[in-house]
């Protein structure tokens, strides 16, 4: 189902979470751990995120350094599968612009309709760490708006391939990112909002907020949106911060502001158990006060710490 009906359905705010595919080596195992941890808070959907390979430098018998590329987190779209049959649960897959030509992203597209996924959450990407600015692949996209257009057209029977032009049409419901504080590279937010504008023009569905710790931000984003008659449903995005080291990683990471209040109280904490029940209450007042405010869905990003992301949901729930 898609998550534009789950919302039309509900009759309070869903839960949604974000997981990532556990590191290489490592087997589907952690991954339904993590699901039984999650599963009694009903979720509408599972967002799984894509890594894209980095380029490493492998020091060779001789000191000759060889070019290697690595991918830390396969495996995206088997997740997708893997849990959607095993929980019987709706899954959103992310797809990215960086490293996939046009015509790749059509394949995948394809192979995620075999599986029954309705859901897509369109993404540029990042930059590689090797990169100083994203580069587009060749043949692909250099923006998230225009794989929306790629895959609206896919939902109107028109491929990259012209020998699939009388097969059926996809049927996708396609989110995509949103910055209440601005993404890193626009100059400004209402630059930003002038290109989430034009990923909704081209066919996007509805809109995930990268994480923020002060509301305000949020209920701005909303009403700034509103301004440019932007109706699709916004999603929150959610993460507590649960160590002193997020003070300087969450910041540095994901170009995001911390609250005075919220900084002061876990710099003053004088224990890591201390600062995790910091920012757990912290977010558990967040996720309370968007919830009154009516927010379609709280989508937990749980990065691993699906305890964590539980005593939250318990909380709210
Ligand atoms: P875009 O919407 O393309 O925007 C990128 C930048 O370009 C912005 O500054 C925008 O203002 C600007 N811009 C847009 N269009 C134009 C234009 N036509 N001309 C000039 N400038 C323009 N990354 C991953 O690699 N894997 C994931 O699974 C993943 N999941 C994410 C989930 C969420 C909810 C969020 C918020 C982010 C996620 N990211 C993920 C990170 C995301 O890929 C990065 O933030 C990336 O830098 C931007 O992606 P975007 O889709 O917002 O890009």
């Amino acid at each position: 189902m898609k998550v534009t009906q789950h919302i039309a359905e509900a009759k309070d705010t869903l839960f949604s979470f974000e997981i990532l595919p556990p590191l290489k080596g490592s087997t589907i195992d952690s991954i339904y751990r993590t699901m039984d941890t999650l599963m009694e808070f009903a979720p509408a959907f599972i967002d799984v995120t894509y890594h894209r390979e980095e380029f490493v430098y492998r020091e060779e018998p001789g000191g000759l350094l060889r070019k290697k590329i690595i991918k830390k987190r396969p495996g995206t779209v088997g997740i997708c599968a893997a849990i959607g049959n095993k929980y019987k649960i709706d899954t959103v897959p992310h797809i990215i612009c960086g490293g996939f030509t046009a015509d790749e992203t059509e394949d995948a597209l394809i192979d995620l309709r075999f599986l029954g996924i309705d859901n897509v959450l369109a993404l540029r990407g990042d930059p590689i760490k090797s990169q100083p600015d994203f580069r587009p692949e060749p043949g692909g996209h250099a923006y998230a708006a225009d794989l929306v257009g790629q895959i609206k057209k896919m939902n109107e029977g028109s491929y990259q391939d012209p020998e699939l032009k009388n097969t059926e049409r996809t049927d996708f419901c396609i989110g995509v990112a949103g910055y209440p504080e601005k993404h890193f590279e626009a100059p400004n937010l209402n630059t930003d909002l002038f290109y989430l504008e034009q990923k909704i023009a081209n066919g996007a569905d509805y809109i995930v907020t990268q994480m923020f710790f002060d509301n305000n931000a949020f209920f701005d984003f909303q009403n700034k949106c509103k301004e440019r008659n932007i109706h699709v449903p916004i999603i929150p995005g959610i993460k507590p911060i649960t160590s002193k080291k997020q003070l300087v990683s969450i910041p540095k990471h994901f170009f995001i502001n911390l609250p005075d209040v919220l900084v002061e109280n876990i710099l003053k904490a004088k224990s890591d158990t201390e600062v995790k029940e910091i920012g757990i209450e912290w977010c558990i007042q967040q996720c309370k006060e968007l919830k009154a405010a009516g927010v379609p869905v709280l989508h937990f990003y749980t990065m691993g710490k699906s305890e964590e992301t539980a005593k939250i949901a318990k909380a709210v729930w």
